[in-house]
């Protein structure tokens, strides 16, 4: 007698399977073999593996992919990466918030966007001999426990062409950004990310993201943007830029960790709606969201930009200086209220008022006060 099924290396039996289709999922048992997937519906009592996983009550589904993963540094250090793997990530895009680590022509340079960075990515002990895309991502070849999808930051290109400073790219700068974004997806990037937040690559202007963008799409790659939260009405308008950027170069934009700001009633909507609208104008929009109420990111943006100027080593320099101290003891509380939404929003238009928080939480000021101190 033939024996239609033979031995399978793994089977996970009788779970409800959900295959990322978006249908509501179906029982089935997930048979596994050499490096293919079967699926098996009804009674699959009579197949026999060497691996038996009863999941009954449980789902059964592809691996996660993390649209937004701040690993592009700790990975290498921790391969196993053992706080994603166990939540079912098999693939991270890293290189998000125009903070990626590669190409860097200076190791100082690298060195210290690193440390500027430590806040949001780490700073692992590492042998930082890359300095190309390709040589980066050999680094996680063969032994990082997930897949990576890198995206190309926008920072370290302006570190490379521009440098620190908050200036204009000149003509030669931006043909030179695009042949360095070039050959990092021709060696294996999906295209560009920016963090519009973050120097120095939230000193570019929108046509100069125009320009990168149409090289990236050249390539097929995407435009990955955490938006420029401070524009216009900081509700609609930093989203009308990453939009605009998408119409104008015919990159595919990615807006990630889209999130409501404006916390009135209806705002929700009406940014899904600019984004729907969008793609009916025939942009190719999409985003991602987090489901938690908080967000995170580094100290460091509660710095305005001009502080900021010059690098890391300038920065450290002036907070040095009681005039720049002075000058920022103003200036920070505000922004980092702005930042933690306790500020009033009003809708632009509409003058609705914002539901305000309950309660205040405490801040770096109040930390500095416990201690008799002020917040600089
Ligand atoms: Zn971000």
């Amino acid at each position: 007698m033939v024996n239609l099924h033979p031995v399978l290396d793994l089977l996970i039996a009788n779970g409800l399977v959900l295959d990322g289709s978006g249908n509501d999922g179906f029982r089935a048992t997930v048979g596994v073999e050499d490096n293919s997937i079967r699926l098996f519906r009804g009674d699959a009592s009579a197949l026999e593996a060497k691996r038996l996983i009863g999941a009954t009550d449980r789902v059964v589904c592809p691996g996660f992919i993390d649209m937004h993963a701040h690993s592009g540094l700790v990975m290498l250090a921790e391969p196993e990466h053992e706080p994603k793997v166990r939540q079912g990530v098999t693939t991270e895009v890293i290189g998000v918030d125009g903070n990626s680590y590669a190409p860097f022509r200076s190791t100082q340079d690298l060195d210290a966007f690193i440390r500027l960075n430590s806040g949001l990515d780490g700073d692992p002990a590492l042998d930082l001999s890359w300095s190309s895309v390709e040589r980066y991502l050999l680094a996680f070849d063969r032994k990082a426990a997930v897949n990576v999808a890198y995206v190309i930051g926008n920072s370290p290109l302006r570190i490379n062409a521009v440098g620190w400073d908050a200036q204009a790219a000149g003509a030669h700068q931006v043909e030179d950004m695009k042949a360095m974004l070039r050959e990092g997806m021709e060696e294996g990037a999906f295209g560009i990310s920016t963090g519009l937040d973050y120097p120095p690559g939230s000193y570019a202007s929108t046509d100069e993201l125009v320009e990168l963008s149409k090289q990236a799409a050249r390539l097929g790659g995407i435009y990955h943007t955490h938006v420029r939260y401070q524009l216009g009405d900081r509700f609609l308008d930093p989203f009308r830029e990453a939009i605009e950027i998408g119409r104008r170069s015919g990159v595919a934009v990615h807006v990630t960790h889209f999130y409501q700001r404006v916390p009135v009633a209806g705002a929700a909507e009406r940014m899904l709606r600019l984004l729907e609208d969008a793609r009916e104008e025939g942009v190719d929009v999409t985003f991602d969201s987090y489901p938690y109420t908080l967000s995170s990111t580094g100290l460091l943006i509660v710095l305005p930009g001009w502080v900021q100027e010059g690098g890391p080593k300038r920065l450290l320099d002036a907070l040095g200086e009681p005039d720049v101290r002075e000058r920022l003891h103003h200036e920070v509380s505000p922004r980092g209220a702005v930042m933690a939404g306790d500020v009033a929003h009003k809708l632009p238009e509409s003058g609705e008022p914002c539901l305000r928080r309950p309660q205040r939480r405490r801040g770096c000021g109040d930390a500095g006060q416990d201690r008799g101190r002020r917040d600089l």
